[in-house]
């Protein structure tokens, strides 16, 4: 069996390779790089796709969650809620607002935020709660959504890895007042460079934030505020918009490829992400949990399968916040963070290579019992 990579971006390139080089034709024959029609139209396009109301195209996922922690009024002094077992962007994005990230630990069914301590983390500072729809499964909305209205919190999520997920049959990018996407190469949507986009129902914070993006103008000359360069590129906007018209078939394969490893790992005793039964969780990652985490991960390699670990450092024992974190503990991020291991799924994975590597977590299991 030949190498099975975590995610294979070569595989999907071939699937759709004429229909990405005509897009990347169509703009350089163009030579419109910078916002214009590529950009409106898949801004049009994913607005949709989320059914919302408005997309504003970013350089990354980091800015869309900047920007948009921006556009709530989030301000130096405030403090903004979220978890601790992320992507650093995340919390990146609240402290370049000046901002302090409040950890608040994750339910270990999940690895979600935990929505029952969210409320002892309150303060007179806090100003947004920050839900990440984490491997691609939506947060449980609904009580953080109850304690955002009681105290007058904005909630921002983040779904940089949740493209299409639900919550009660409502999309990410409508759950909260505003939500952030990444379209870095490997996420479930995948530009080839950086990408990401700020999604809202809210038509103040769209009208900010693509101000904001785009150096403060709303017309060529006259700067309204102090913004930022972070917009989406044209030709990001046009590859995205190629492979926008399969999220739907790519995110149903993942689905189905889920289903296989639960029916294949569930007899062999592995611990999986547990998935509630009023969402559609979109599987950016798959992820099975293993108090023997580092030598499974050593055994799939020697096998040629590429797993992964999201995360091994929560982000309050990160160098780059232990100090100021270093009376914290969240010991179910703590131990979630040594477990928790990705298996390869990515749409184009065949059903040979997913019984290979499902095979190989058997021999581990077996030779470990
Ligand atoms: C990828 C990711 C981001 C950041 O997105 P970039 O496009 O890489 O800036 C933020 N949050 C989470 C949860 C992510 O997975």
């Amino acid at each position: 069996m030949a190498k099975i990579p975590l995610v294979d971006l070569k595989a999907q390139y071939l699937s759709i390779k004429s229909e990405i080089d005509a897009a990347i034709d169509r703009v350089i024959d163009k030579t419109a790089f910078i916002l214009g029609e590529e950009v409106e139209s898949f801004e049009k396009e994913f607005a949709a796709f989320c059914k919302a109301e408005y997309c504003v195209g970013v350089a990354s996922g980091t800015a869309a969650l900047h920007l948009a922690l921006l556009a709530c009024g989030v301000r130096p002094g405030d403090e903004v809620i979220t978890t601790p077992f992320t992507f650093i962007a995340t919390a990146e994005a609240i402290s370049h607002c000046g901002a302090r990230p409040v950890f608040v630990d994750i339910d270990p069914r999940n690895c979600l935020l935990d929505p029952t301590q969210v409320e002892a983390a309150i303060t007179r500072a806090t100003k947004a709660i920050v839900p990440v729809h984490l491997y691609g499964q939506p947060v449980e909305m609904d009580p953080i959504l109850d304690i955002a209205r009681k105290y007058g919190l904005r909630v921002v999520e983040d779904a940089a890895q949740a493209h299409g997920a639900e919550y009660r049959g409502k999309r990410t990018g409508t759950l909260g007042d505003v939500a952030c996407f990444s379209f870095f190469p490997g996420k479930n949507l995948g530009a080839y460079g950086d990408g990401g986009a700020v999604v809202t129902n809210d038509p103040d914070i769209a009208r900010k934030v693509r101000r904001l993006r785009d150096h403060g103008r709303e017309s060529k000359y006259e700067h309204l505020e102090i913004g930022f360069g972070e917009r989406l590129d044209a030709l990001q906007a046009a590859i995205l918009r190629a492979k926008l018209a399969h999220l739907e078939d790519w995110t149903e394969a993942r689905r189905k490829h889920a289903a296989r490893y639960d029916a294949l790992l569930g007899p062999m005793g592995i611990e999986t992400v547990q998935v509630s039964p009023h969402v559609r969780h979109v599987y950016h990652l798959y992820v099975i949990r293993s108090p023997r985490r580092d030598a499974l991960l050593e055994h799939l390699k020697s096998r040629g399968i590429g797993a992964g670990v999201h995360y091994p450092i929560p982000l309050h024992l990160q160098p780059a916040y232990s100090a100021e974190y270093k009376h914290v503990r969240l010991p179910q991020a703590e131990r979630a963070a040594q477990e928790v291991l990705s298996l390869p799924i990515y749409p184009e994975l065949t059903e040979e290579q997913l019984e290979y590597v499902a095979g190989a977590v058997a021999e581990f299991t077996q030779t470990h019992a």
